[in-house]
């Protein structure tokens, strides 16, 4: 892609209200525009992260079996009535009436939505387990929507909800995606701690979290040096957890940190169902509530929490797995103006890679600039005194190289 046709150009300064570095750094290098509180627009270079997150997440998540849908945002109050929650989820849910006087929400989960269509589905034991998830938009009235693309009042999750005929078939498919969400935020680069917190109303379960250590977090979390136990504050509060020693391995290496939760699993039981009638008849013909549960992923905040714990003073630094693009590739002005970069820019993409290649007219000050802004983890520079290679140099070290443009094709398809 030729940086001259990206849409915005970057920015000078980050916007005055913006307090935190994903806010100031993502606006600034035209990844993302502000509506209003808690709405944004995924501009060109940030739909292209997003949509490498979820090429991640769907890639793992495809393999603990379950199958991609996409389902309705706009629901009927009838359905939400059913567990009870159209009352209890208020403050959260946008709820509206229509000019002829019905009532709708606006999707703020799809607990309910995907047990209406698993109800009209299934008989018997046979016809389970099933797993079904999306990629859509969740819509919630965040009291406090600071911290820029981390919380929306709009935002883009992937939810997957599946349902069981027994609990023991229950807890090894929820395992399994346990397993799958190690995979999904190593593979993007994260540090994830998993912690417990309370259910609330829904479960008398522990539901887990994947939390982000990060300076800009707005969760609280302990967690352990030595064995994998980690809770949220409020867990810690309530049962009193802690004294000075880990509750499972009595460990004293406990960390307090921020952190942000970037993905939810939630163990349901039958809860639902019940209240849903969502039932099906085991082998010896007895009727039986599915055992239920729900798995969540925030993909924006995931962008947003990149950004907060990978980040310099000149701008973003991406790794390759999630940057909008393989190398940023800089021409600079000679005599013999663009005799080169076009021919490295076409041979880059004739094998598959993706390369911005910054080809405006203006100084080399201003493109290495905009290029740390961006942060784009391989610099390509291609210069008269570049001879015939190219100067290598990655986004996060002052070390530059010279390869040849076939040795740079082999290390950036290795
Ligand atoms: P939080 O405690 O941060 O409000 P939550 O517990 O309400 O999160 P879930 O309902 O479990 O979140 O949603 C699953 C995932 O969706 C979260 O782990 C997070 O990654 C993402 N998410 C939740 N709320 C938001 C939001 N307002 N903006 C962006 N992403 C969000
Ligand atoms: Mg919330």
């Amino acid at each position: 892609m030729l940086q001259s046709e990206i849409f915005p150009k970057t920015g000078k300064e980050p916007p005055r209200e913006a307090e935190s570095a994903n806010h100031k750094l993502l606006v600034r290098a035209g990844f993302i525009d502000q509506l209003m509180t808690g709405s944004w627009t995924l501009l060109p270079l940030g739909w292209r992260v997003v949509e490498k997150i979820n090429a991640i997440i769907r890639e793992e998540i495809n393999k603990t079996g379950a199958q991609e849908v996409l389902m309705p945002l706009l629901h009927p109050k009838a359905i939400w009535n059913e567990t009870g929650r159209w009352e209890k989820a208020k403050e959260i849910m946008y709820q509206f009436k229509d000019h002829r006087g019905k009532e709708y929400a606006l999707s703020f989960t799809h607990e309910e939505i995907f047990l209406d269509i698993v109800r009209k589905h299934i008989t018997s034991y046979q016809d389970l387990p099933i797993a079904l998830y999306h990629f859509s938009t969740k819509f919630r009235n965040e009291p406090r929507a600071r911290s820029g693309i981390l919380r929306g009042r709009e935002f883009m999750m992937k939810d997957l909800y599946s349902v069981h005929a027994t609990e023991e078939e229950f807890w090894k498919y929820y395992e399994k995606v346990r397993q799958a969400y190690l995979r999904i935020f190593k593979r993007m680069g994260f540090d994830v701690k998993i912690t417990e917190a309370e259910g609330g109303v829904f479960t008398d379960n522990n539901t887990h979290e994947f939390q982000v250590l990060a300076e800009g977090g707005e969760d609280t979390i302990y967690y352990c040096k030595k064995c994998n136990w980690g809770a949220n504050k409020e867990l810690v509060t309530n049962k009193k957890l802690l004294t000075i020693k880990c509750p499972a391995c009595k460990s004293p290496a406990i960390k307090k940190s921020k952190a942000i939760e970037v993905g939810n699993i939630f163990p349901f039981g039958t809860w639902y169902s019940e209240r849903m009638h969502v039932y099906y008849q085991d082998k010896f013909g007895k009727k039986k509530p599915v055992w239920f549960g729900s798995y969540g992923i925030g993909s924006t905040r995931l962008m947003g929490a990149w950004v907060e714990v990978s980040h310099d003073q000149k701008g973003i630094v991406w790794n390759k797995e999630i940057s909008p693009f393989d190398v940023h590739l800089i021409e600079l002005k000679t005599k013999k103006e663009g005799y080169k970069a076009k021919k490295v820019y076409e041979k880059l993409n004739e094998n598959g890679i993706n390369v911005l290649w910054d080809n405006r007219d203006i100084s080399a000050g201003e493109k290495f600039t905009d290029c740390d802004l961006i942060g784009i983890p391989i610099r390509l520079v291609v210069s008269e005194k570049t001879g015939n290679k190219l100067e290598w140099k990655k986004r996060e070290s002052d070390k530059v190289y010279f390869f040849t443009l076939h040795k740079v094709i082999e290390k950036l398809l290795g």
